[in-house]
């Protein structure tokens, strides 16, 4: 019941009984004397989320300081950072930009952004539990170190873990040591597409054992969890749908290859595809549009209705 509340962050004692599949009698002895000992509490209520006029049903929950979980994701262009406590509450968010940066300016960058947090907010990391870092791909994940299923533990300690990342050599395996040794807490880093893909499987609108995502984005990322787990492939980069070859003739791609998915399918090359093509909107300057530049809806070259800067493909729904 434990590992559940911590996988699962607040759940009411009727969903507890069908995760754990134990009968209501058995589960509301040990929640009883959970909550006499302190550790568990009652977090709230699921009276907002509740439908009828039945009576709220308490929300059970690990003591929220009882633990502390930091997610870190380093996208292209910013980093951005999410510190839950143990009931899955989200106490420290926040995100810093850069543009291209190397890394050990990215990670000077969220060392930064963790201390200005932690100073506003007087959040501190003694209870903390776990690190996951995200980095967008290709990355290279190394089964058995780097990635494990949300219902294991880690089986390194943060020493063996950081120094196996330091001997790798990669800037991201610098990272995950660099957050080691500084907070002294097991630090998964995978593939950001991938972690999400987990994230939706685990924390989803209902928990799957099988997902294929696919996000489509300034690049393009996928993941595949199985049974429950997070693949990695035997070359650790399941999922990496970006970087499969489709034009071998076709414009080279960041990863350094020619004619990958990404440079066709990716945000950034549809919309040069459609500026190519004559596509772009006839009222635009520069393409793509900024953001709020223009919002009055009119109709494009593709004959439908929709504001500027939704590209004439896409009208106002
Ligand atoms: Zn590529």
């Amino acid at each position: 019941m434990l590992r559940v509340l911590r996988e699962h962050g607040a759940m009411s004692r009727r969903q507890i009984a069908l995760a754990v599949g134990l009968s209501r009698t058995t589960l509301s002895e040990i929640t009883g004397s959970l909550l006499q000992r302190g550790a568990i509490v009652v977090v709230d209520t699921d009276a907002a989320k509740r439908e009828g006029s039945g009576r709220p049903a308490e929300r059970l929950a690990l003591d929220p300081a009882s633990g502390q979980f930091m997610g870190v994701d380093f996208g292209h262009r910013r980093v951005r950072l999410a510190v839950a406590d143990a009931s899955h509450e989200i106490v420290l968010s926040g995100s810093e930009r850069y543009y291209d940066a190397p890394w050990p300016l990215r990670l000077e960058l969220a060392f930064r952004l963790i201390d200005r947090l932690s100073a506003e907010s007087g959040v501190h990391f003694g209870a903390l539990q776990g690190i996951g870092i995200g980095v967008p791909g290709p990355y290279r994940a190394t089964p058995g170190v780097l990635v494990m299923a949300p219902h294991e533990t880690p089986h390194e300690t943060p020493h063996d873990a950081a120094e196996d990342a330091a001997e790798d050599g990669t800037p991201e395996a610098s990272v995950q040591a660099a957050f080691a040794k500084r907070f002294g807490a097991p630090v998964i880093v995978d593939n950001n597409t991938r972690l999400a893909a987990l994230a939706e499987a685990v924390f989803g609108r209902s928990s799957v054992e099988n997902l294929l995502y696919l996000r489509i984005s300034d690049g393009v990322g996928g993941g595949l969890v199985v049974g429950g787990r997070l693949v990695t492939g035997s070359s650790g980069l399941a999922g990496e749908l970006g970087h499969v070859t489709v034009a071998p003739d076709g414009l080279e791609c960041r990863c350094g290859k020619r004619g990958c998915v990404e440079t066709l399918a990716s945000v950034p090359a549809i919309l040069r595809t459609c500026r190519d093509r004559g596509l772009a909107s006839p009222t635009s300057t520069a393409w793509p549009p900024r953001s709020g530049a223009a919002t009055r809806s009119r109709t494009g070259r593709c004959g439908r209705r929709g504001r500027p800067s939704d590209g004439c493909w896409a009208p106002r729904r």
